[in-house]
C-alpha cells in the first residue's frame, strides 16, 4: 500500500539494518573504552563519522553525533548563544518546531532576544525575505549571535537560499546554522551560488566553484552554514541519531556535559545507530551521483499533483510557486478537514500526514502554512504527501485514486 509519509520517516534500508545488527553483535564495547575491542568500536564509529561527513562535504571532525535531529539543533542555537557574549536569534516561523518552539521559549524566558523574519508572498513561495534578514543583521548588529534557517520545509518541501543567506551572516560576522533535516540525502549539499528557482528543477546544486585543490572542503567555503543538522531517518537510517556538523572554528557551549564528541556531547555514542546511519549515507550518496533519478521522482510528484488537482476541484498546492524538493508535495482541500481525510485514506491503506507528524492529532492548523500566509480554513484541510527514492509509479497510482475517492466521498458529507 502507497506509504507517502516519508517525511515524517523512512523505511531503513536492508544495509543499514545490517549494519546496526553488526555493531550490536560485534561491536557492542564502549568506544571510549582503552582495550582491544573498545578501540575497535572507536574504529568502527570513525569510519561511520568520515562516510557521514562525506554526504555533507565536510571533514570528520566536525561532526558531533546526538541523539536526535531535535537536540542538535537545540545544541546548535543553545551552544552558540551560550558561547557569546551576544544573545540575539535570528529565525522564521516557517521553522520546524524543533527551531520555532525553542525560539519562542527562549524569548519568552528572556534567556534571547528573537528576531522573526518576514517571508516573501505566498506567490513567489514563502521563503525567507533576504531584505528582511539584511535589515535584521543592521538593526541588531551589536547583539546578533545567530541565524537559523532551514534548508527545505519539511511540510511544504519548499528550499530556502541557504548561500544567501550564508554570504550574509558571513559578511556581518554572526553564525548561520541551518536545519538540512529534510534536505540532506535528497538533493546535494551544496548550497547554490545563486538563490535557487524553479526553473533549477529538482537537482538542486549549482556547485560554488573553488579553488582547485583547495584544501578546504566544499561545505567549509564562504557560502555555507557554519553549522548543520541533519537526522538519518529521514534518509532511510535509523532513529535514535542526531548530527551537527559545526565549522571549524565555531564556538559551543555544551548542553550535555562530559569527555565525548571532543566535549561537546557528553554521554557514551550510539555505535549501532551510527553505523547503520554511515550505511544510510554511502547509499543515500550513491544515489544523488545520479541527477536523473531526482528528475524521474519529481515527474512522478508531478504526476500526483496534477492528478490529484484535477479530480478535486479546488485543491491548490501550497508552496507550488517555490523552488521545492522534488519528494514534498502539500495540498489544500478547501472545506475539507485533514485529519478527516487522513483517516479516509488511512482506510484504504495510503498513508499521509497533516503539517508536521508531531503536531498530528492537534487540530490546530499547521503554524507553517499560517506564517506563509495561507488561509486558515486551506490550512485545516492540508495533506502533506512525500514521496521516497523507492516510491513506484504503481503506488502513485494507487495513492491517486485513494485521495480522490476520499476527497469526493467527504465533499459529499460536507455542509
Ligand atoms: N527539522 C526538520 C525540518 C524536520 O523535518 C524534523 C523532523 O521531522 C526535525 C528537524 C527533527 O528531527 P528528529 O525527528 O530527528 O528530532
Amino acid at each position: 500500500m502507497p506509504y507517502l509519509d516519508n517525511n515524517a520517516t523512512t523505511r531503513p534500508l536492508p544495509e543499514a539494518a545490517d549494519a546496526v545488527r553488526t555493531a550490536l553483535t560485534e561491536h557492542w564495547h564502549n568506544p571510549s573504552s582503552v582495550h582491544r575491542d573498545g578501540q575497535a568500536a572507536r574504529h568502527a564509529l570513525e569510519m561511520a563519522r568520515a562516510d557521514l561527513a562525506a554526504l555533507l562535504g565536510v571533514t570528520p571532525r566536525t561532526l558531533t553525533f546526538t541523539g536526535s535531529g531535535t537536540e542538535s539543533i537545540d545544541l546548535a542555537i543553545r551552544g552558540v548563544l551560550g558561547a557569546s557574549s551576544k544573545n540575539t536569534l535570528i529565525t522564521a516561523r516557517t521553522e520546524h518546531a524543533a527551531v520555532r518552539d525553542l525560539a519562542e521559549h527562549l524569548e519568552q524566558t528572556g534567556r534571547a532576544g528573537v528576531v522573526w523574519l518576514d517571508l516573501e508572498p505566498i506567490e513567489r513561495g514563502g521563503t525567507v525575505s533576504l531584505d528582511s534578514l539584511d535589515a535584521a543583521l543592521a538593526d541588531h548588529a551589536d547583539t546578533a549571535a545567530l541565524v537559523s534557517v532551514q534548508w527545505a520545509n519539511n511540510e511544504t518541501g519548499v528550499i530556502q537560499p541557504v548561500a544567501q543567506i550564508a554570504e550574509r551572516c558571513h559578511a556581518a560576522g554572526v553564525r548561520f546554522h541551518c536545519d538540512a533535516v529534510q534536505a540532506a540525502g535528497k538533493l546535494p549539499m551544496t548550497p547554490q551560488k545563486r538563490a535557487p528557482s524553479v526553473s533549477d528543477g529538482p537537482n538542486g546544486a549549482q556547485p560554488i566553484a573553488h579553488a582547485p585543490g583547495s584544501a578546504i572542503p566544499q561545505n567549509e567555503h564562504a557560502h555555507a552554514p557554519d553549522l548543520l543538522t541533519i537526522s538519518p531517518h529521514k534518509f532511510h537510517g535509523p532513529k535514535g541519531l542526531g548530527i551537527l556538523h559545526t565549522r571549524q572554528g565555531v564556538r559551543l557551549r555544551p548542553t550535555l556535559q562530559g569527555s565525548q564528541e571532543l566535549g561537546r556531547r557528553g554521554g557514551t555514542e550510539n555505535v549501532p545507530g551510527i553505523l547503520g546511519s554511515a550505511a544510510a549515507a554511502n547509499a543515500a550518496l550513491e544515489w544523488l551521483a545520479e541527477d536523473e533519478e531526482r528528475t524521474r521522482l519529481a515527474a512522478l510528484r508531478d504526476r500526483f499533483e496534477r492528478a490529484v488537482l484535477d479530480a478535486c476541484p479546488g485543491a491548490v498546492v501550497n508552496g507550488g510557486g517555490a523552488p521545492r524538493l522534488w519528494n514534498t508535495s502539500s495540498i489544500a482541500f478547501p472545506r475539507l478537514e485533514a485529519e478527516a481525510l487522513l483517516i479516509a485514506m488511512s482506510e484504504r491503506g495510503l498513508a499521509a500526514s497533516a503539517g508536521a507528524a508531531c503536531s498530528s492529532g492537534s487540530l490546530d492548523p499547521s503554524p507553517v502554512l499560517l506564517a506563509m500566509g495561507i488561509a486558515p480554513e486551506l490550512a485545516h484541510g492540508s495533506v502533506r504527501f512525500s514521496l521516497s527514492r523507492f516510491t513506484t509509479d504503481a503506488e502513485i497510482d494507487e495513492a491517486i485514486e485513494i485521495t480522490a475517492a476520499a476527497v469526493a466521498r467527504l465533499s459529499r458529507s460536507s455542509p
